[in-house]
């Protein structure tokens, strides 16, 4: 069986604790694809030209410890605004969806470009400051030296260059279930996402 569900949304919106806890309550895998644009990002900090470290990633590099960094978003974002980039990373995340079992895909762009063919899309939402607060409380606890004012100003600022963008723009495809969780629990919007994939199996 391969059913594919595209979960896409702003930073902090909630999409990867969901997409987590649906993927594995369903036993489906599950492909956080911000973390292929913070790998490219984190590369191009190093020195890298972007389209090179694009097209060279080696998967293993989705395992360095600094992709979660501020710094690493921001480069993320803006080499997520460069064509050659994104048509890089398209391939392996098609490949993903379309995989036995089931597949779920985060990111910005997977209902409306990657696969716009999937059985499930949701876009999550939640008001700008509270994606701050929940950022910034995740950024505080691991020890990073942030301020809430910070954080908010971040996620504006790449919100910004990811839905202005080109290519591949943040925005909900025309069949996508929204979900806001700006008054949700977690509990109640894993429910939520849970429900609107049960209904498609
Ligand atoms: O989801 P996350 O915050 O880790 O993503 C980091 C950046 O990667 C985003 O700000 C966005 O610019 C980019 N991205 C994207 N398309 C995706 C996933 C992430 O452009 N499918």
């Amino acid at each position: 069986m391969s059913i594919a569900v595209a979960i896409d949304g702003p930073a902090a919106s909630g999409k990867g604790t969901i997409s987590k806890a649906v993927a594995t309550h369903f036993g489906f895998a599950h492909l956080d694809t911000g973390l292929l644009y913070r790998a490219v990002g984190a590369r191009v900090l190093d020195g890298m030209d972007a389209v090179e470290a694009a097209t060279s990633l080696d998967f293993t590099d989705l395992d360095r410890d600094d992709l979660r960094t501020g710094p690493v978003a921001q480069a993320a974002s803006k080499v997520a605004a460069i064509p050659e980039v994104r048509a890089a990373l398209v391939d392996f995340q098609r490949a993903f969806a379309r995989r036995a079992g089931g597949a779920v895909l985060d990111g910005r762009d997977i209902g409306t470009v990657i696969c716009p063919d999937a059985e499930v899309k949701l876009y999550v939402t939640a008001s700008d400051e509270i994606r701050a607060q929940r950022r910034y409380l995740e950024l505080s606890s691991k020890g990073h030296d942030v301020t809430p004012e910070s954080v908010l100003e971040d996620l504006r600022e790449r919100d910004r260059r990811d839905s202005e963008r080109a290519t591949a723009p943040l925005k909900p495809a025309d069949d996508a279930v929204l979900l806001d969780t700006t008054d949700l629990s977690i509990e109640d919007a894993i429910a939520k996402a849970a429900e609107a994939i049960r209904a498609h199996l």
